[in-house]
C-alpha cells in the first residue's frame, strides 16, 4: 500500500502565510491548515483567521488550546515552567514550545509536506531550528520561491481574494503575541494607542527576576522597560522619528501603499529576522 502523505500549512495570522493558504487552496485541496495559538494574539488576528477559514472552506486547526481552558498549554503555562523568565531573541523558549513542538505533535510520525511562505524576493536560505521542524518525516516545500511569488504578489493575492490585510497592519507589520519581543519601538507605541489594556498587561509581565539579588528586571525590550517607553516624552520621540522616516521613504519612492512604506521604516529600525512560524 502506498504511504499517505499529508499536506500541512501553518498560519501565523500574517500576510505571507495567509496569501500562501489562498494560493494553495485549489492547488492542493487536501491541505490541512493549522494555527499554533499562543493565547496572546491580537483580536485582529483571531478575526482575520475566522475570515480566512471561511474563504478556505475548511477548519483551521487551533493547536495548544483545549476544551478545558485550565489545561491549555499557552504562553502563561510555559512562562510558569520557565520560572517567569521572559523569552527573548536569544532565549526563544516560546517558539520551541508554542509553535514547533505542537506542530510536530500534530504531524506525529506521518510523512508530511510542510508548506512554508518564504517568498522569491526574500534572501533567506534555509531557516534553521527553532524556526522550522528538523524532523525527517516533515519535508519543507516553498511554493512561493518555486513560483517566483514576491511581496507585491502577496498583496495582490490577498486583495484579489477579498480578504485584504489583517487590521493590525495599520500600525504593526508582524503578527504574533501582543507583547512579542520582536516588536519595534513604534509598534509598542501602536499597541499603547490601539490596545491600552493589552499594553498594561504586557507591562505586568515585566517583573524582577526572583533568582537575582542584583535587582535585575525581566523586560520585553533589552534597553528600556515598558514603563519608560510609555512616558509621554518618549512616546512623542518615537512617533516623531517614525513620522520623519515615513516622510523620507515616501518622498524617495512615492505611490506606494502605506503598509509598504511602514514595513520599510520598521525594517530599518530593526531588521532582525522575524520568527518564521509567528510572523510570516
Ligand atoms: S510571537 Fe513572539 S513572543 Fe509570541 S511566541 Fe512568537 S516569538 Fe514568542
Amino acid at each position: 500500500m502506498t504511504e499517505k502523505i499529508r499536506h500541512v500549512l501553518g498560519l501565523s495570522g500574517g500576510k505571507d502565510s495567509s496569501a500562501l493558504a489562498v494560493y494553495m487552496r485549489d492547488r492542493v485541496p487536501e491541505m490541512e491548515y493549522f494555527f499554533s495559538d499562543t493565547g496572546k494574539e491580537l483580536q485582529e488576528t483571531y478575526d482575520f483567521l475566522d475570515r480566512l477559514e471561511a474563504f478556505l472552506g475548511k477548519p483551521i486547526v487551533r493547536l495548544n488550546m483545549n476544551a478545558d481552558a485550565n489545561s491549555n498549554r499557552d504562553f502563561d503555562h510555559w512562562l510558569t515552567v520557565y520560572g517567569g523568565l521572559l523569552p527573548s531573541s536569544q532565549i526563544r523558549w516560546c517558539t520551541v514550545n508554542l509553535k514547533i513542538r505542537p506542530f510536530e505533535e500534530y504531524v506525529g510520525e506521518d510523512h508530511a509536506y510542510h508548506y512554508i511562505a518564504i517568498r522569491a524576493d526574500e534572501d533567506r536560505v534555509g531557516y534553521k531550528p527553532p524556526s522550522i521542524s528538523s524532523l525527517r518525516n516533515i519535508e519543507p516545500k516553498y511554493p512561493f520561491k518555486e513560483d517566483g511569488i514576491t511581496k507585491e504578489d502577496v498583496y495582490r493575492i490577498l486583495e484579489e481574494s477579498g480578504l485584504g490585510l489583517p487590521d493590525y497592519y495599520k500600525w504593526r507589520t508582524r503578527s504574533g503575541c501582543y507583547f512579542c519581543f520582536f516588536q519595534r519601538k513604534s509598534e509598542w507605541v501602536g499597541l499603547l494607542e490601539q490596545h491600552p489594556d493589552l499594553f498594561k498587561k504586557a507591562m505586568a509581565y515585566e517583573k524582577p527576576n526572583p533568582n537575582a539579588k542584583t535587582g535585575e528586571v525581566f523586560t520585553w525590550c533589552q534597553d528600556e522597560s515598558l514603563e519608560e517607553l510609555s512616558k509621554p516624552e518618549r512616546v512623542a520621540e518615537i512617533k516623531a522619528n517614525t513620522e520623519k522616516a515615513m516622510a523620507s521613504k515616501k518622498a524617495a519612492k512615492p505611490n506606494r501603499r502605506l503598509i509598504e512604506i511602514l514595513t520599510d521604516v520598521l525594517d530599518d529600525e530593526d531588521d532582525e529576522e522575524p520568527c518564521l512560524p509567528c510572523h510570516k
